[in-house]
């Protein structure tokens, strides 16, 4: 961990506290804004993705009532399937849609339309139209909002926008890592360009990668272990794993991540506080260091003592308490200046180097 020259960290739950909310829902094609969050709740109710999670507390407190759900299906960095009272409805990525083969630049807003706002109806030349593709979607992306649509085969009924919070120390750690010799931090992400845009930005990491399916972050992290020595992952999820085995050391976050990322992982970092990895970058690179020196000076100092002996240099007596005793407490004595370094909290700078 203390040689790593990359770092790569995956954004929900990671870099973000993956504790998802319903902002906003667009109901479509004459749905009302319940009846979309009635099919969401059924499609989403199996799943385990925070965003899925988000939408099924939010049906709850909005008190919605359940539908009964058949063949339910994920489909990995997509959406879900899921068969709602006999009838096929999909919940996903806008991209998961255009594969299903809707238009999405001209959809059907709901009359009322409250929640819909001058901006998102743009390039649409009818008022009860919407361009989901040029304008509703993206306005709520570059806001750091991921967006659901949910439909069945013949119609879209509606879209959901989930936020998340970036944790207060995300931004920090960056700098952090930097700071005490990391050379690239890049975040990977499934998320959409533009939420990845918002939330790179915000936390400062050199690179992002997004729309990334998880054999897509393995390779990412391939390609980083070709261009750097050694690269750290960080991650929390199902979808993180494979980018955690391949990496040279992979850490998952301890109270966030999901069975599967703890067991891939290297180290898992306890109640998810991640201004502790620059504290463990620090501490594995000093004990790389001290491992180093310890060896170097005892195995050094013993062979002075050997040639010195016989030759009559200097005492056996001393030899034998120089060598012995006191290399030991020599190496010890060197081990402990370890201890100095602390996990830091709060914005003192660092000067922790002993
Ligand atoms: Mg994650």
């Amino acid at each position: 961990m203390g040689a790593v020259e990359a770092v790569a960290v995956d954004k929900t739950g990671t870099l973000t506290k993956g504790e998802l909310t319903v902002t906003d829902i667009i109901p479509l094609n004459g749905n009302s804004e319940a009846d979309v969050l009635r099919c969401a709740r059924g499609l989403e109710s199996r799943s385990e993705h925070p965003i899925g999670e988000a939408i099924v507390d939010h049906a709850e407190e909005a008190a919605v009532a359940e539908r009964e759900v058949d063949a339910f299906e994920s489909i990995t960095g997509k959406g879900v399937k899921a068969t709602l009272d006999d009838t096929p409805h999909y919940a996903g990525k806008p991209g998961f849609f255009e594969e299903l083969g809707f238009d999405l630049s001209h959809v059907h807003a709901t009359s009322d339309g409250s929640t819909v706002t001058t901006e998102s109806r743009r390039s649409c030349e009818r008022d009860d139209c919407l361009d989901l593709l040029e304008a509703t979607v993206p306005t709520l992306q570059s806001q750091g909002k991921t967006v659901v649509l949910v439909g069945t085969d013949d119609e879209i009924e509606g879209v959901i926008a989930v936020a998340d919070e970036i944790r207060p120390e995300s931004k920090q750690t960056v700098q952090r890592l930097h700071d005490r010799g990391v050379e690239r931090v890049v975040m990977l992400t499934g998320d959409n360009e533009r939420t990845a845009r918002a939330i790179a930005e915000a936390v400062g990491v050199d690179e992002y990668r997004a729309e990334l399916l998880p054999d897509e972050k393995v390779a990412a992290i391939d390609a980083l272990g070709e261009e750097y020595d050694g690269v750290a992952m960080v991650g929390d999820g199902v979808n993180d794993a494979p980018a955690l085995a391949t990496a040279t050391v992979g850490v998952a976050m301890g109270a966030a991540g999901t069975d599967t990322a703890l067991e891939t992982a290297d180290i898992a970092l306890m109640s998810d506080d991640l201004s502790k990895l620059p504290y463990l970058y620090q501490l594995a690179g000093d004990a790389n260091g001290v491992i180093r020196q310890n060896i170097w000076a005892s195995l050094g100092f013993k062979a002075a003592l050997a040639l010195a002996v016989p030759f009559g240099y200097v005492p056996i007596w001393l030899a034998v308490l120089a060598g012995d005793a006191g290399m030991t407490t020599a190496v010890t004595g060197n081990a402990m200046r370890l201890s100095r370094l602390r996990p830091e909290s709060g914005t003192t700078p660092s000067s922790a180097k002993p």
